[in-house]
């Protein structure tokens, strides 16, 4: 699979990446997946483009399969806001942030096209390639914020890009009790004062069923993809 053609977009919004609290160089080893919550392409790029809003990616994906980068990897781009995942709050200086063009749940949510999902896949194999970034580091915005943000959303097919050598995918749960599924969830990475991690786990796991209650089938996908992510390293 080719990496995807680039289309030069370069945003203002962005800065140096930060040290990590102990004065060192933090790794980039997080790829951070949003939808753009916009009516189209262009009104995104336009907002994540003006130095008001303040906010941006490191590439922004159209339906059709457009590529587009609007801040270097190597710099900080302001994607995140306040997140945390694996205990590390400053996600934006250890990741690189993807926004795919989706109108979102605020506008008319709809499924992902296959010209962009194609595009994406091939973006991030190219990415992991070139990045020493753990599988179990793929992630939804809802994943390092999961009381703020819903996406990219219950639509994205996770387990395609898992399939196609990018992020993992639980096979079926393994035998876990609902008591033990608010430590799993630690464990994989989400923070533990959120009050909606299962939410954010559900709607990338098992999105059929989304009430952010604890049951014996989201604490055994929740066992099974610890494992996986165990196995993997990183
Ligand atoms: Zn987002």
């Amino acid at each position: 699979m080719t990496p995807p053609a680039v289309i030069e977009r370069p945003s203002p919004n962005c800065g140096p990446r930060r040290p990590g609290p102990d004065g060192a160089g933090q790794p980039i080893d997080m790829l951070l997946l949003h939808y753009t919550d916009m009516e189209s392409a262009d009104a995104a790029l336009e907002r994540l483009c003006d130095p008001e809003a303040e906010v941006s990616a490191h590439y922004l994906i159209d339906e059709d399969g457009a590529v587009y980068r609007l801040v270097a990897e190597s710099d900080r781009a302001w994607h995140a806001g306040l997140a945390q995942w694996r205990g590390q709050s400053d996600v934006n200086s250890r990741s690189i942030g993807v926004e795919l063009q989706n109108p979102g749940h605020r506008l008319g949510y709809r499924p992902f096209p296959a010209a962009q999902i194609a595009a994406l896949t091939a973006l991030c194999r190219e990415i992991l390639a070139r990045r020493p970034i753990p599988a179990r580091n793929l992630l939804a915005h809802s994943d390092v914020a999961p009381d703020r943000k819903l996406d990219p959303g219950e639509l994205f097919p996770w387990r395609e890009l898992a399939a196609a050598g990018v992020g993992l995918w639980p096979p079926a749960p393994a035998a876990a009790s609902p008591e033990d599924l608010r430590d799993l969830l630690t464990r994989i990475g989400y923070d533990p004062a959120a009050e909606r991690a299962v939410a954010a786990f559900q709607r990338r796991f098992r999105p059929a069923a989304i009430d952010n209650r604890p049951d014996a089938e989201t604490a055994g996908l929740a066992a099974a993809y610890l494992a996986l992510c165990e196995d993997a390293g990183g």
